[in-house]
């Protein structure tokens, strides 16, 4: 969907009804099975790479989605509810290199069942700190989406910590350069600030479009 086609209006009062927390899971066991069937939409990102902000701007709720100065500690996928049409699945952070290999290997197994075992899961949110761009472990990430064969966009955050816009564009090229290899990624990428509120109404309309599909 090209940006002038974009329904931000649908997105604005999507988002403008209050998101409900529904569950939390720390297992694989503990994963809710809801009665309905509305589309999930999961949030995924390394660690303090600006996701909790970005669900709480999303939501314009602060303090839904928890926002932390120790990475690596939340090791739960958090279920809303937003508005009655949609799932906002808040996972833990990866990538935190101080975490212990047990943690590392529960989330690990925790969020591959997750991705894998989704039916009603139809878009993975990947945050990137635009600064940082794609590491290691979000490659990683990606190559398990494309497996699996869930769709996922990639949401530039933290765009206000770069002044010159030419590297905002330069780091959008760099995710857009990765479109061949990665059959499951979305080619929008979006670029959001938390700080400012850039991007946000765009990817609510993103977001709003999957509702509606
Ligand atoms: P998470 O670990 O991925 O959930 O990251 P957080 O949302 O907790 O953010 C990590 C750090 O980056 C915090 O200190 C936030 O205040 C900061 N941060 C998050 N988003 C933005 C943003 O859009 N702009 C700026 N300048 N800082 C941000």
């Amino acid at each position: 969907m090209r940006d002038d086609e974009l329904d931000l209006e649908a997105g604005r009062r999507l988002f403008a009804r209050p998101a409900r927390f529904l569950a939390a899971a720390g297992t694989q066991a503990e994963l809710p099975q809801f009665t309905h069937d509305h589309p999930e939409i999961a949030f995924a990102g390394r660690s303090n790479c600006g996701k909790s902000s970005l669900v709480n701007g999303l939501v314009g709720q602060h303090m839904l989605a928890r926002t932390s100065n120790t990475p690596g500690r939340t090791q739960h996928i958090v279920f809303f509810d937003q508005g009655g049409e949609l799932v906002l699945v808040d996972m833990p952070g990866y990538g935190y290199a101080k975490a212990p290999k047990d943690a590392v290997r529960r989330w690990t197994e925790l969020t591959y069942a997750y991705l894998r075992g989704r039916p009603t899961l139809r878009r993975v949110c990947l945050s990137l700190d635009i600064r940082r761009g794609v590491r290691d472990n979000d490659r990683a990430v990606m190559h398990a989406l494309d497996q699996a064969a869930v769709p996922y966009q990639v949401v530039l955050t933290k765009a206000d910590k770069l002044r010159q816009e030419s590297a905002v564009t330069a780091a959008v090229r760099e995710v857009e350069a990765l479109q061949p290899k990665h059959i499951a990624l979305h080619p929008v990428v979006r670029v959001t600030s938390a700080q400012t509120g850039r991007g946000m109404a765009e990817l609510r309309a993103d977001l709003a479009d999957v509702a509606r599909q």
